[in-house]
């Protein structure tokens, strides 16, 4: 089939499906049938394609795509169309991807379940009611109900993983600094990353390598080869007993469901067969994961969202009384309530007087759970434990309660503040036929490891 006819057959999907789902903010099916027009032309010019050729993306609307509104899924960005693109966007249109839309998210990407969107709630395709989890929601139910065959997302703290976890599909966060952070829409600077979706561990491995490498236009990333991970990929771990997997103890205590607990049990006894060493590992500094989170997230948060004033971007409030009116009206009416609790934690936490308590305090916390890692990786190559705690939830179920929002990344989290690589896979469902995620760990810029522990287990 043709390029034209595979983006219009994944446009139909979309369209049928997005009255139940939602995972879209913008469809954006002009600017996909010109992509696959060129796909087309190349192929009937007898012309090189690029590794994506034709595939159908979907990609988080919090990456700025050049001419196309970019919303974050804020009202406060509702009529902001970037006049540049990020470098994931590029990389990925030079290789041939084909983007069918802009997908939902939590506003600012602060939240576990979507629901924070200023536009619109996911639905979660394996059960309707319930959420795909957050904050890149979209991507995940998107990708999980076949309106795209892959997808991108952010993650600072989870954002897709845990919405991987809840949607049954592969959601993967590279080391800090692997992918470009320019042009996605900044949350906290130190802790973004952005990833991809996908429905199987090969096609997430051959978007990362799409995606990943130096670029100048970010200080933050890391100027290193990026290896071809999907020709890497090995169904077994051969010789027996040489790769080693840690099991992070800290992970299976009180608020884990059992049912979760059972599958990632039954997962850790898969990867022995397979040819794994398992070991049990601590990392005592786990438990202040989220605490350390959010100090350090909201601080950051703070300082970047102080640029929408209602005089650079898209909205802004009418009758304004005065300067200084018209910025805290914008600001008031812009952002919704979850990014004005971030930015009002992260102002105080900052604030003189303190800053040493909570901010540096943090900092310091934040080394000291790397150090966990450091350790635990001197003794194995790889590290699993469960993605989030539960299977998905009832929308509205968590609305109203942030801490118990807060802990869906309870395990996802030590991860962004120590920088590391991670993933999430499907291991089993529970008894309501909701999937079940296992969390891959990798060390540093070991995505070749970790993408074959993965490829192996699936
Ligand atoms: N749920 C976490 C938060 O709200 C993580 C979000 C993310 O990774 N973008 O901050």
């Amino acid at each position: 089939r043709s390029a034209v006819e595979i983006a219009t057959e994944a446009l139909e999907r979309v369209q049928a499906l997005e009255p139940k789902l939602h995972s879209f903010i913008s469809v954006t099916a002009d600017r996909a049938i010109a992509q696959a027009q060129q796909v087309d032309a190349k192929i009937a010019a007898g012309e090189a394609i690029g590794p994506l050729a034709g595939i159908p993306i979907g990609i988080k609307d919090n990456l700025c795509t050049q001419g196309i509104r970019t919303t974050c899924g804020s009202r406060i960005l509702e009529n902001f169309v970037p006049p540049y693109e990020s470098t994931v966007t590029q990389r990925l249109f030079d290789a041939g991807a084909v983007m069918v839309g802009k997908t939902n998210m939590d506003e600012f990407a602060m939240g576990s379940s979507t629901e924070t969107s200023a536009y619109q709630v996911t639905a979660n395709p394996w059960d309707l009611e319930r959420v795909p989890g957050g904050s890149s929601g979209g991507s995940a139910a998107a990708v999980a109900a076949g309106q795209c065959v892959v997808a991108l997302g952010s993650d600072t703290g989870g954002s897709i993983r845990q919405p991987a976890s809840l949607c049954g599909v592969v959601g993967m966060k590279p080391t800090y600094g692997l992918v470009s952070r320019y042009g996605l829409v900044a949350y906290a600077s130190s802790l973004d990353q952005i990833g991809p979706f996908a429905r199987t561990v090969e096609d997430a491995a051959i978007l990362l390598r799409a995606i990943a490498g130096h670029d100048p236009q970010d200080a933050t990333s890391l100027k290193v080869e990026i290896p071809d991970y999907a020709a890497a990929l090995k169904p077994d771990f051969k010789p027996r007993g040489k790769l080693r997997i840690g099991v992070i103890q800290e992970t299976f205590g009180e608020g884990l469901d059992s049912t979760v607990e059972a599958a990632v049990t039954t997962a850790v006894e898969t990867l022995q067969e397979l040819g794994a060493e398992i070991q049990v590992i601590n990392c005592p500094q786990f438990r202040y994961g989220l605490p350390t989170y959010y100090i350090i997230a909201p601080s950051e948060a703070s300082a970047n969202l102080a640029r929408y004033d209602g005089v650079k971007y898209g909205f802004r409030a009418d009758n304004p009384e005065n300067l200084l009116d018209m910025y805290a009206k914008t600001r008031a009416e812009g952002f919704g309530a979850e990014v004005k609790r971030r930015i009002m934690i992260g102002t105080y936490a900052l604030s003189a007087g303190y800053y040493d308590a909570y901010y540096l305090k943090a900092q310091k916390v934040r080394t000291l759970i790397k150090q966990d890692f450091e350790r635990a990786f001197q003794k194995v190559d790889v590290l699993v434990c469960p993605t989030s705690p539960t299977t998905a939830f009832k929308a509205g179920e968590k609305t109203d309660d942030p801490l118990s929002m807060y802990l869906s990344d309870l395990m996802t989290i030590p991860v962004n503040l120590a920088g590391l690589p991670a993933l999430s896979l499907p291991c089993g469902f529970d008894d309501q036929g909701l999937p079940i995620g296992l969390q891959m760990i990798g060390n540093v810029l070991r995505e070749d490891i970790l993408l074959s522990v993965a490829y192996a287990y699936e």
